[in-house]
């Protein structure tokens, strides 16, 4: 990065004091790929390390000769040139900074935030955009929840990055939607994550089967002492439900790979409002039945409202620490850390 002219080129205005011209772009970009923006060097300096050693330390570039009046030119070989700008814009809490940009453009300025190391003074900005654009988790692709991952962990953004895990776990097919979500999460984060988050799935999943199977226990009144007719006909429901959630198949419990949690607790949902209608018609002759007193639907409704609570996401922390073990990290939730919890419920989303 050496000092050059940037006379011919207009030269957006960040910070009217300025004492500094970034010129950024790369060196053979042709002129119109190029952007000049006028900075605070104070401002570069304090927010970020890199342009701080870059400035302060014993470089070539510390020798410029700063002023407001004559701003000399540092030339910032970047690819993504819209980035930066938006980087310098936050930075200096520029009004230009609050327009809404999309999520890859987000991924970029984080990805510029961690090389300058200046994510802290960033990470307002990422709350920022997400916080506006009125995220509901329902609309979310595997690939946006992943660049969401990506972008808060180049943030820093430990809430945000326990929070989009955790709906990693609860909202994406990994079998259907594995590769988009693959390319959403970039080459930043360690490769073992895409495969921690589907362990934990299949942790939470097999729990759930556990669950459904001491459901079917507390469903099935051992203590009738005739052979209730209703009975049969609400177990065969309930077992050809579950084969569709693809919790079990028609003869044994399988080993799960992954409908997302979220998914077979809304089936669970949806199963025990319907089985309300449905006890009603298979109630047997005998009266009075202890088998066909129990509330179906209402037990399954209370049992499936747990199977979301226990999801967990995963601690950043933990995440960027040196061999982190990542069976440990899918399985159970940190305790070692303070975690952040929780923007998403801030919000109300589900
Ligand atoms: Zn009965
Ligand atoms: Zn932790």
């Amino acid at each position: 990065m050496d000092s050059a002219s940037s006379t011919s080129m207009e030269i957006l205005n960040i910070c009217p004091t300025g004492d500094l011209i970034l010129r950024i772009g790369k060196e053979c970009s042709p002129a119109e790929m190029i952007k000049c923006v006028l900075v605070s060097s104070e401002t570069m300096t304090r927010l970020s390390p890199v342009f701080n050693t870059m400035l302060n330390g014993h470089f070539c570039e510390s020798q410029l000769p700063l002023s407001s009046d004559h701003p000399p030119t540092l030339n910032i070989h970047e690819d993504n040139v819209p980035a930066m700008v938006t980087l310098c814009q936050i930075l200096h809490q520029h009004k230009y900074a609050r327009k809404l940009v999309t999520l890859a453009e987000i991924v970029g300025v984080g990805a510029l935030g961690d090389m300058y190391k200046c994510q802290g003074a960033a990470e307002f900005w990422f709350h920022y955009q997400l916080l506006h654009r009125r995220i509901s988790l329902a609309d979310l692709s595997a690939k946006q929840i992943a660049n969401i991952i990506q972008a808060a962990y180049l943030f820093d953004a430990e809430e945000v990055f326990y929070d989009f895990t955790k709906a990693a776990v609860t909202h994406v097919s990994f079998d259907k939607d594995g590769k988009d979500f693959a390319q959403g999460l970039g080459d930043v984060l360690p490769d073992e994550i895409q495969e921690a988050l589907r362990e934990s799935q299949v942790y939470h999943l097999m729990w759930i089967q556990a669950a459904c199977k001491n459901l079917i226990g507390k469903l099935v009144d051992d203590k009738t002492d005739h052979a209730c007719s209703g009975l049969e006909k609400r177990l065969a429901r309930y077992t050809l439900a579950l084969q569709r959630m693809r919790i079990r198949d028609r003869w044994s419990w399988i080993e799960l790979s992954g409908p997302p949690v979220k998914q077979v607790a809304d089936n669970h949902q949806d199963f025990a409002a319907r089985q309300l209608l449905y006890e009603q018609s298979t109630r047997c002759q005998t009266d009075p039945c202890r088998s066909c007193s129990v509330d179906w639907s209402q037990i399954i409704k209370t049992e499936a409202a747990g199977f979301l609570k226990r999801v967990h996401g995963f601690c950043l922390t933990c995440i960027k620490r040196q061999n982190v073990n990542f069976t440990e990290v899918a399985e159970n939730k940190c305790e070692e850390h303070e975690l952040p919890s929780t923007w998403l419920a801030d919000l109300n989303l589900k």
